[in-house]
C-alpha cells in the first residue's frame, strides 16, 4: 500500500459505500475504500436498478423519506459522475397491477405516495386498480457501478480491491483504522458500508440485527418488436426494461444464509410469472441468471449514523430492498452527519441507538 493513514476508511465498495467516499472526499477528506472482491459486485451489482420502492406504502417511513430523496437526488448525482459510462437512467414509469393489498385502499396508498411526493394515478384495469407511476427511473446498476469506480479513481480516492476489513483497530473507546488482509491502516473515521455482511464490523450489534437476504434475478432478450416500454410489476414480481431492449426479470426474496446458489424452480417461477404479465416474452432467449443478498435489517430500517460507544465508527448500511433507490440520499445523510451540518431529513430513526446500548 502506498500510505496507511487516511481521514476516513469506508469499509465495502457497493453503492453505499462508493456513494459515501464521494460525498466525503467532495467535504476534503482523505479517503480510502476498500473491498474484499473487486469493487460493485455483490448486492448493488446484482440488483433490478428500480429508483423507487416496489409498493412504497408498505415500509416504514423513514425508508420511504430516504427513498423519495433518493429519487429526487439521482440526476445531479449522475450529473457529476466524472466518468464516460452511461448509467442509462431512464424514466421509463412503473405500473403495478393489483396493488390493493389485504387492509390497504385506494386512499391510503395515494396518501402514502403523496406524502413522499411520488406522483400517480389510478388506472381501472376490469374489476381491478392498476397504478402508473409515471416519475419512476430505472438504472443500469452495473454500469452505474462501473460509473462511481472511474469518478472515485479521477478524484483520486485510494481504492483498495482484494483486500478484506478482518477487524478494527480500536485505542481508548475510539477507532483507530482497520486491520486488513493487506496490513493495517490508519484513520481518524471508519464507515462500515459492508452491505450484508456489516453486521461482523459493527461490535455490539444484537445477533441477527443485519443479514442476507436472497434475490434471484434472470435477464431476456424479447424481439426487437416485442420491446417493454415501461416497469410493469404485479404480485411481487418485476419486468423492468432495459434500453437496448433486453428485460430483467425479478426477484425471490429468501432468508437462506450466505449462499448466492440460483434455483431452477424459483427461476421457472419467475420466468413463467414474467410471460404471463408480459406474453411477449414467451420465447425469447433467457441471457443471464444470477442472485444476490441485500443486506436486510431487522425493523427494515437501514443503520446510518456513529456508533453510540465506538467514537469515529459510523454505518451506512441495511438498505434491504432499496439500497439503489436510497443511495444518493443515505450518501448525503451520512455526510452531512459527519460534517455536523444540519440534514435534509431527520436522522434520529437510522440511528443505531436503536440497536445498540451507549
Ligand atoms: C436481486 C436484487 C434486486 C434488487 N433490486 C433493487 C432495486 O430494483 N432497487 C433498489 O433500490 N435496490 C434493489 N436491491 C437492493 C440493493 O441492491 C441493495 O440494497 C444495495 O445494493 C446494497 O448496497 P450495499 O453497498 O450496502 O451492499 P453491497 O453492494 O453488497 O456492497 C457491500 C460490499 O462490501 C464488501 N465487503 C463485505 N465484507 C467486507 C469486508 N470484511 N471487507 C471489505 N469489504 C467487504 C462486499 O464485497 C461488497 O462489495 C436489490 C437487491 C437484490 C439482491
Amino acid at each position: 500500500m502506498s500510505s496507511n493513514r487516511f481521514d476516513i476508511i469506508v469499509v465495502g465498495a457497493g453503492i453505499a459505500g462508493l456513494t459515501s467516499a464521494l460525498a466525503l472526499q467532495r467535504d476534503g477528506a482523505r479517503v480510502a475504500v476498500l473491498d474484499r472482491h473487486r469493487a460493485g459486485t455483490e448486492a448493488s451489482w446484482a440488483g433490478g436498478g428500480i429508483l423507487c420502492p416496489l409498493y412504497a406504502w408498505r415500509y416504514p417511513q423513514p425508508v420511504l423519506a430516504l427513498a423519495a430523496e433518493g429519487m429526487r437526488r439521482y440526476p445531479n448525482l449522475l450529473a457529476s459522475l466524472d466518468s464516460n459510462i452511461d448509467p442509462e437512467r431512464w424514466v421509463s414509469g412503473m405500473e403495478i397491477l393489483d396493488p390493493v393489498g389485504e387492509g390497504e385502499t385506494t386512499e391510503l396508498i395515494s396518501a402514502t405516495l403523496a406524502s413522499a411526493g411520488i406522483a400517480h394515478q389510478w388506472r381501472q384495469q376490469g374489476d381491478a386498480h392498476a397504478l402508473w407511476l409515471p416519475e419512476v427511473a430505472n438504472v443500469r446498476n452495473p454500469y452505474l457501478l462501473d460509473a462511481l469506480i472511474d469518478t472515485l479513481r479521477a478524484r483520486g480516492i485510494n481504492l483498495y480491491e482484494q483486500c478484506a476489513a478482518e477487524g478494527l483497530l480500536l485505542n481508548a473507546g475510539r477507532v483507530t483504522g482497520v486491520a486488513t488482509s493487506q496490513g493495517d491502516l490508519q484513520a481518524e473515521r471508519v464507515v462500515i458500508t459492508a452491505g450484508a455482511w456489516s453486521e461482523a464490523l459493527i461490535p455490539g450489534l444484537p445477533m441477527g440485527s443485519l443479514f442476507p437476504v436472497r434475490g434471484q434475478m434472470l435477464r431476456l432478450e424479447p424481439r426487437p418488436e416485442n420491446a417493454l416500454d415501461r416497469i410493469l410489476m404485479d404480485d411481487g414480481v418485476y419486468l423492468i426494461p432495459r434500453r437496448d431492449g433486453s428485460v430483467v426479470v425479478g426477484s425471490t426474496v429468501e432468508y437462506a444464509g450466505f449462499d448466492k446458489t440460483v434455483d431452477a424452480e424459483a427461476q421457472e417461477r419467475l420466468h413463467a410469472h414474467a410471460c404471463r404479465l408480459w406474453p411477449q416474452l414467451a420465447g425469447a432467449r433467457i441471457t443471464h441468471r444470477w442472485a444476490g443478498l441485500r443486506p436486510g435489517s431487522s425493523d427494515e430500517i437501514p443503520l446510518l449514523g456513529e456508533h453510540p460507544s465506538i467514537a469515529g465508527l459510523w454505518t451506512n448500511t441495511g438498505g434491504f430492498r432499496n439500497g439503489l433507490a436510497m443511495a444518493p440520499a443515505t450518501a448525503e445523510l451520512l455526510a452531512d452527519r459527519m460534517a455536523d451540518r444540519p440534514t435534509a431529513l431527520d436522522p434520529t430513526p437510522y440511528r443505531l441507538e436503536r440497536l445498540i446500548d451507549a
